[in-house]
């Protein structure tokens, strides 16, 4: 059998790849066809980190959160990521996988805080760790969190689950003829002006050399083709 292309990558879900075709909160069938795609890639040893975002319970609250002071509401989007990491874990507990959060806020009767030896050990053990709370700061996006986590860990790669699968040319909901790049280095993302992350995130990823691939968390087993090397999504390369 084909060995992976990583041993230990960083797996950053949006808060909104839980929702599915909801407007807000999380989608059980969702979630669970999400785990399932996790086990697969966990059964073949891969060290797998998770840093899980917060705009499906966040969009539920943005109403009442209008006027905000922005701090505050900031936190209160990394709380929204707590509530997505318990969820996710549990999920993952239901279908046989070990998995621990850690948070970047204190919240120690919930979850044990983020210690990154731990971190490191856990992974080593072959637990699915599950990144919460973003940085721990306002200010920042989970895909900061998860350049900075992904750093952190030594994760060979950040792996960017979105709704699209990969980086295109053109909005592909837009423009028919819009192509994706299968590869293409920070340096050409950067003078084509294309989105990949928030430009924290992909500024740090840069200096840590940290590719990063853009694929698709609604395309079943694509998570499994990416870990395997295959024409999957977008590589985002030094
Ligand atoms: N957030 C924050 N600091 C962080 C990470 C997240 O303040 O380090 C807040 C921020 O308000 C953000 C919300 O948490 O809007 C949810 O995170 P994000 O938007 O990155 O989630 P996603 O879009 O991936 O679901």
């Amino acid at each position: 059998m084909t060995k992976p292309a990583y041993q230990r990558v960083l797996l950053k879900l949006s808060g909104e790849a839980l929702m599915g075709d909801d407007p807000y909160g999380i989608n059980r069938a969702t979630i669970e066809r999400m785990v399932t795609d996790v086990a697969e890639v966990a059964a073949l040893g891969v060290q797998l980190a998770v840093v899980i975002g917060g705009g499906n319970i966040f969009r539920g609250v943005a109403p009442g959160a209008q006027g905000m002071d922005r701090a505050t509401a900031d936190y209160m989007g990394m709380l929204a990521t707590v509530m997505n990491a318990l969820a996710l874990a549990d999920a993952m507990r239901q279908q046989g996988i070990t998995a621990r959060v850690m948070s970047a806020i204190g919240i120690e009767q919930v979850v044990e805080p983020y210690v990154r030896p731990k971190a490191l050990q856990y992974l080593e053990e072959g637990k699915v760790v599950v990144f919460a709370a973003g940085t721990g700061n306002p200010f920042f996006t989970t895909d900061t969190a998860a350049a900075l986590r992904g750093s952190e860990v030594s994760a060979e790669i950040v792996l960017k689950a979105t709704k699209v699968d990969g980086v295109y040319t053109a909005d592909p909901k837009k423009d028919a003829n819009a192509t994706r790049y299968e590869s293409i280095s920070f340096d050409e993302a950067i003078s084509k002006n294309l989105q990949v992350m928030d430009a924290t995130a992909f500024a740090l990823c840069r200096d840590q050399k940290l590719p990063i691939k853009v694929f698709s968390i609604v395309k079943p087993g694509a998570l499994k083709r990416v870990i395997m090397g295959e024409d999957e999504g977008t590589l985002v390369h030094v």
